[in-house]
């Protein structure tokens, strides 16, 4: 498990700052949601956290050390994709195991690992499938499970469900949920749907071009919203 601080953290792409000096504190086993209009640079501080974009200028820590210029598979985070980001030659089990094969884990270490995963996920019986045979909730599974068998103390998800229909929209959110708890481990979850927001998060950081407009529960955003961008994101009444 790891707590992840962010401490006036930067990004430009060019001479674009696309993220000015933030300010974020994610505790150990905490599930904070980002939400913030399409460009706000929710999927940037992603990817900042994931090590897979540098940061410009500031300080990321997690787990109380900072990571900076530490590799993406050095930092105990795994990032779930979209759920079409699966490769669809591979089975189930493949697909699950693939973040162990790159790092050549052992056979026995695969099989022990994706057992682990399907079982939490309960996808044990779509194990030989491949993805072309799955249901768009079960590819969603896949994709999480890719990041279980990592044992991440860090889950970043970035718009998890944004191409699933609303039914399975609200299944897939419950099942996120129940992982949580599960798991424990700390979750960063990016949407621009209130209602996951609002569901899932202990913590809300609603951001607006590139910058931290209010942190707080969703009760706390909902009830005092600390001006008329945030009431408006959130739909609370005043
Ligand atoms: P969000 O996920 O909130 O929609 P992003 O983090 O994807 O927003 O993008 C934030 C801003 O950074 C946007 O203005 C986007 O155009 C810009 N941006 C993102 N990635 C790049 C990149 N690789 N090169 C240049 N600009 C980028
Ligand atoms: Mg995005």
């Amino acid at each position: 498990m790891a707590d992840v601080r962010l401490k006036n953290v930067t990004k430009s792409f060019g001479t674009v700052e696309v993220i000015k000096g933030v300010d974020i504190d994610i505790e150990d086993g905490e599930f904070v949601v980002f939400v913030g209009p399409s460009g706000c640079g929710k999927s940037t501080l992603l990817r900042m956290i994931a090590g897979l974009e540098d940061i410009t200028a500031g300080t990321l820590e997690i787990g109380g050390r900072v990571v900076n210029d530490i590799q993406p598979r050095e930092r105990g985070v795994a990032m779930v994709f979209q759920s079409y980001a699966i490769f669809p030659h591979m089975t189930v089990r493949e697909n699950v195991a693939f973040g162990l094969t790159i790092a050549g884990a052992s056979r026995a270490e695969k099989e022990k690992k994706v057992a682990e995963a399907a079982r939490i996920l309960q996808m044990e019986h779509l194990l030989d499938r491949r993805p072309s045979q799955l249901s768009g909730g079960q590819r969603q599974r896949v994709a999480i499970g890719r990041a279980i068998v990592r044992d991440p103390t860090v889950f970043l998800f970035d718009e998890p469900l944004s191409n699933l229909d609303a039914a399975l929209r609200m299944d897939m959110r419950m099942e996120i949920g129940k992982l949580h708890q599960t798991l424990g481990a700390t979750m960063v979850y990016v949407t621009h749907d209130q209602v996951e927001a609002m569901t899932l998060a202990d913590k809300i950081v609603v951001l607006r071009g590139g910058e931290v407009m209010q942190v707080g529960s969703p009760m706390d955003l909902y009830h005092q919203p600390a001006n008329l961008f945030v009431a408006g994101f959130l739909g609370s009444p005043s």
